[in-house]
């Protein structure tokens, strides 16, 4: 065979690596918040995320993508996904680690929250999209907790570290997972449109009729899902297999062909006299699943941080690796202003994805903490989401063509990015809910704006920032035309906050430098005075 050329100046593949240790800002964000007990715990998912097994077992589960299988050779509805076998490697891997279950699993430990958000943001580098099964497993259980029966026959089903993919009785399984199913054709941001009808039984289960327009992870072993009952929109428990071994009646009408998440099965499904379980009080549906959703926005604002965190790490090796006009990218002087930039949002948004777990841990104890909470869960899950789209843009841009390939990772990583923005509350859903939680709780804009107030007297522009932002918040009658923009001053100014706390002060001085109304619209425009190097060591 001839050969035309030697192959070089391809940067080579970034693997075998422990993306727990080697992450300095998660490191310390996890230590701040009392979560470094499960430090042996975090470099074990670490390296997995790490791998290059882990990179394999990702590619694969996205390039075969779930299969939908209604019936059987008979002609009988099974209503089954099949799955490659690297997205069971994967569940087993989230699994055993805990992703699903390790805040409940050690709840009585300080840190808890932290730990397991930490977990989150490693698996997410591994594979963002079976995140999702696990994400909504763990979420399920404060919401779990509005019924006492449900709770004690769950809660033990789900504290297991195994995981089973056998569509069979949940009590016989090594492992469990639950899923959510909301959103209806008709309405998926305002529930309150959900057509699907509950016929109450005086016992407490019921039958559902009716349509989910997405429901992910069908293959789980139960749903939370809301329904129509005679008092209105009400939380109801659906298993897939019934007390008697049989299955319930949960038609997967088709599977959603989907931007990215292709890892994982995103269906429509229908009930026709589905039996469920009444969860929470009859008509009190909103307030029951809210619990679900406010663990999985903490999980979106946390995974859009690790998307970033990864776009990030791909686009500084290949910059390392790359050269252009004689030089290696990295130190090509406009390069570093980009790879730095990015590095920045990326410290921001970890700064305020775990402060905000850190509010989630403190909850139970800390009514402030609850309050604050309340607040930057919609801040946090609207801002970060948001950023990481451009940011991921920018690293696959940092790859030139390569970027644009599906044989490298950053075409994936693009396809994921906008997901988290979308889902459990898109982007002006988040603004008017933190609205509506500054308006119903008081405390909860007294919380955050306490936190600010505690920044105050460190440096001028900060301060000239933060009094920009009570004048956003005086005139409640436009309040509504202007949410995003005041959910957005809030995140950056929370942001400035912690990055003056905890952050190295040149990375501090970055923030504020390009953040508070001085920088440029896009990634790359830092100011000359920045110590970029002081940025990219960290990376
Ligand atoms: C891959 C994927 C998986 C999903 N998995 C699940 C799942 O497992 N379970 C589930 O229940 N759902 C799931 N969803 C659905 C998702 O949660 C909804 O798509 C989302 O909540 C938006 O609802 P919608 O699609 O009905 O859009 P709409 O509610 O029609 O919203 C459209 C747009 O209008 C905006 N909007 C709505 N109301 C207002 C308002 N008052 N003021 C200003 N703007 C407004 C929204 O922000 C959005 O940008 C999934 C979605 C995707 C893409």
């Amino acid at each position: 065979m001839s050969v035309t050329h030697d192959v070089h100046n391809q940067a080579p593949l970034i693997c075998d690596f422990d993306a727990y240790s080697s992450d300095t800002a998660l490191v310390e964000a996890v230590a701040r918040y009392k979560g470094d007990w499960a430090d042996d715990r975090l470099r074990s998912l670490g390296k997995i995320a790490g791998s290059h097994k882990g990179a394999e077992l990702c590619r694969l589960a996205n390039v075969h993508h779930p299969t939908l299988r209604t019936h059987d050779r008979f002609g009988h509805r099974i209503d089954e996904v099949e799955f490659h076998p690297a997205y069971h490697e994967l569940m087993t891997i989230g699994q055993t680690h805990g992703v699903h279950n390790h805040t409940w699993a050690h709840g009585d430990k300080e840190g808890a929250a932290v730990a397991r958000a930490a977990l989150h943001y490693l698996y997410y580098q591994l594979e963002s999209s079976v995140a999702c099964p696990l994400t909504m497993t763990h979420a399920a259980i404060p919401s779990l907790r509005h019924n006492p029966e449900l709770l004690d026959a769950w809660l033990p089903r789900l504290l297991k570290d195994g995981y089973d993919p056998r569509l069979v009785h949940a009590e016989q399984k090594a492992g469990v997972t639950i899923g959510m199913a909301m959103t209806e054709k008709q309405g998926g941001s305002d529930v309150r449109a959900n057509s699907t009808v509950a016929k109450e039984s005086p016992d407490g289960t019921a039958r559902l009729t009716g349509h989910k327009w997405f429901c992910s992870a069908p293959m789980s072993d139960a749903f939370l899902t809301l329904a129509q009952s005679d008092q209105g929109l009400t939380c109801y428990l659906v298993p897939r297999v019934l007390p008697d071994g049989s299955r319930n009646i949960f038609r997967i009408q088709r599977l959603k062909d989907k931007l990215g998440n292709r890892a994982n099965a995103s269906s429509e499904i229908e009930y026709d006299g589905t039996w469920a379980q009444r969860l929470g009080k009859p008509g009190r549906g909103v307030p029951t699943i809210i619990e679900m959703v406010s663990h999985t926005r903490l999980d979106v604002a946390v995974g859009a941080a690790a998307g970033m965190r990864k776009a990030v790490r791909l686009a500084v090796h290949h910059a390392r690796h790359r050269q252009a006009f004689g030089k290696h990218l990295i130190a090509q002087p406009l390069m570093r202003n980009v790879l730095a930039d990015m590095a920045l949002e990326t410290e921001a948004a970890v700064a305020l994805s775990f402060r905000l777990a850190r509010a989630f841990d403190q909850a139970k104890t800390n009514p402030q903490e609850a309050a604050y909470g309340r607040a930057v869960m919609s801040i946090a899950k609207y801002w970060i989401a948001k950023r990481v789209v451009g940011l991921t843009f920018e690293a696959l841009e940092c790859h030139g063509g390569n970027g644009y390939d599906e044989a490298w990772p950053m075409a994936y990583l693009y396809r994921e990015a906008p997901l988290g923005s979308i889902w459990e509350g898109s982007g002006n859903i988040q603004a008017l809910d933190l609205l509506r939680a500054i308006h119903k709780e008081p405390q909860a804009l007294e919380a955050v704006q306490a936190e600010l107030t505690g920044c105050l007297g460190a440096d001028k522009r900060l301060d000239r920032y933060l009094g920009g932002l009570k004048d956003e918040l005086a005139n409640p009658s436009t309040l509504q035309i202007r949410a995003r923009r005041v959910a957005e001053k809030l995140a950056v100014g929370l942001q400035a906050g912690l990055l003056m706390q905890h952050a190295p002060a040149p990375i501090a001085e970055a923030f504020l430098a390009s953040r508070l109304g001085n920088g440029g619209y896009l990634y790359g425009t830092l100011p000359d005075h920045i110590d970029l190097d002081a940025i990219l060591d960290r990376v």
